[in-house]
């Protein structure tokens, strides 16, 4: 069962176990990895730069490069757009490990903002006033797969010419306004770990429009070897390359690709799945004042089903009701432990918890129900009634 969106993934799938998360993989996935298997070819190569393509085309972006995971993604992706030590890179506190560490990578400083305790997203006006000569880039992140509001991050931005990269690990597919994330900022980078929407096991996909960024987080992703610099020299034989940079090695595997193909053909079948276990959920639990359901709309990813607790309203906390969930044998998580709270950032930069209020606050009331679209309706039915039974005894 997983647990988190961290844990390292150990299937034990139990009868009456509803697990966290488990992945949709068919015949499909198992005959397109045995083929790449077969294939004399495991490493990047026809099925990369396929799935490349496809990609971009359905996310709207003109260039897509893969590679080995989201967190990759950001980190070449800073490193192209020449982020180094003194610089800042705005980014809420309210998320995942990755998206901070990326600047630190770089010896530059996370700057981080609060979020809107309605969407859970990053406050624009926080934003705003965390902005000083040194942003160097703005991070913004679609909590659960609920598009943030990029127009005004954007209108920030823009002015100042501080590139916008959108950690967009929760948001396929999903959309702003109806253009697609993934097409609408500097750069956009997407996850395709075990548990997210998409996934080739461990993965990611840095989206963009602009073909010199493309082609230096290409190069940056494979040591700093650059294509063209060989295509240049090709005259002195297939053998030989030329290193710009002190690059990574993050690119995506022929196998990995293998299934993000098959994986990338059923994207909407499956994110309309977990709509409609999203809507079951709230139609469930809507009425019930110990509750709070996410906001949703035509455009959520639903990566995450994010229930808050309304605070108050019940006599047991956060850790007993998922405690009692657990008991009823249905998988939860949080997202997301503020960043500032980790000993890390917390020694690093002194912070206090109530630094961050509203993420602070939001932190301590969230449960992430399991959402995912090889969920049967019987476990989403026990899903249910395991929430409102907690719900319900402990309510005040
Ligand atoms: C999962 C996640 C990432 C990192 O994705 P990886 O592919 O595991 O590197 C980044 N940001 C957020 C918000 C995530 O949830």
């Amino acid at each position: 069962m997983i647990r988190s969106t961290t844990a390292v993934a150990v299937s034990a799938p139990a009868a009456n176990v509803v697990p966290f998360h488990r992945p949709d993989l068919g015949a499909e996935e198992d005959a397109a990895v045995l083929k790449v298997l077969h294939s004399g070819w495991l490493t990047t190569g026809m099925q990369t730069r396929e799935f490349e393509a496809r990609f971009a085309a359905y996310v709207g972006a003109r260039f897509a490069v893969a590679v080995n995971s989201c967190t990759a993604a950001l980190h070449v992706c800073l490193h192209a757009l020449g982020i180094r030590a003194g610089d800042e890179v705005i980014t809420p506190a309210y998320t995942f490990a990755a998206t901070a560490e990326i600047a630190r990578y770089l010896g530059a400083t996370p700057v981080f903002v609060d979020s809107d305790a309605a969407t859970l997203n990053l406050d624009p006006d926080a934003v705003a006033a965390a902005i000083t000569p040194r942003t160097k880039a703005i991070i913004p992140v679609h909590v659960g797969g609920l598009a943030c509001d990029l127009d005004a991050i954007h209108a920030l931005a823009q002015p100042l010419g501080i590139p916008v990269l959108e950690d967009a690990a929760h948001a396929l597919p999903a959309w702003y306004k109806g253009a697609m994330i993934g097409s609408l900022s500097r750069a956009t980078c997407f996850s395709f770990y075990a548990t997210k929407t998409l996934t080739t096991g461990e993965g990611g996909m840095l989206c963009t429009d602009d073909p010199a960024l493309a082609e230096q987080c290409r190069s940056l992703s494979l040591h700093g070897i650059s294509k063209s610099a060989w295509n240049r020299y090709t005259h002195s034989g297939a053998w030989y390359y030329e290193i710009l940079d002190a690059g990574y090695k993050y690119n995506m595997t022929d196998l990995a690709a293998a299934l993000g193909l098959v994986q990338l053909q059923k994207v909407e079948t499956m994110w309309r799945r977990r709509q409609a276990i999203a809507a079951a959920y709230d139609a469930a639990f809507a009425q019930l004042p110990q509750l709070r359901t996410p906001v949703g709309g035509a455009g959520h990813a639903w990566h995450l089903y994010m229930l808050r607790l309304r605070p108050g309203a019940l006599a047991i906390s956060r850790e007993a009701f998922i405690e009692e969930l657990t008991r009823r044998g249905i998988g939860t998580s949080v997202h997301f432990i503020p960043l500032h709270l980790h000993p890390y950032y917390r020694e690093l930069y002194g912070f206090e918890p109530e630094q961050f209020p509203v993420a602070y606050e939001q932190y301590q009331l969230e449960i992430s129900l399991p959402i995912f679209s090889a969920m049967t309706d019987g476990e989403v039915q026990r899903t249910i009634d395991a929430v409102v039974e907690v719900a319900s005894e402990a309510a005040r």
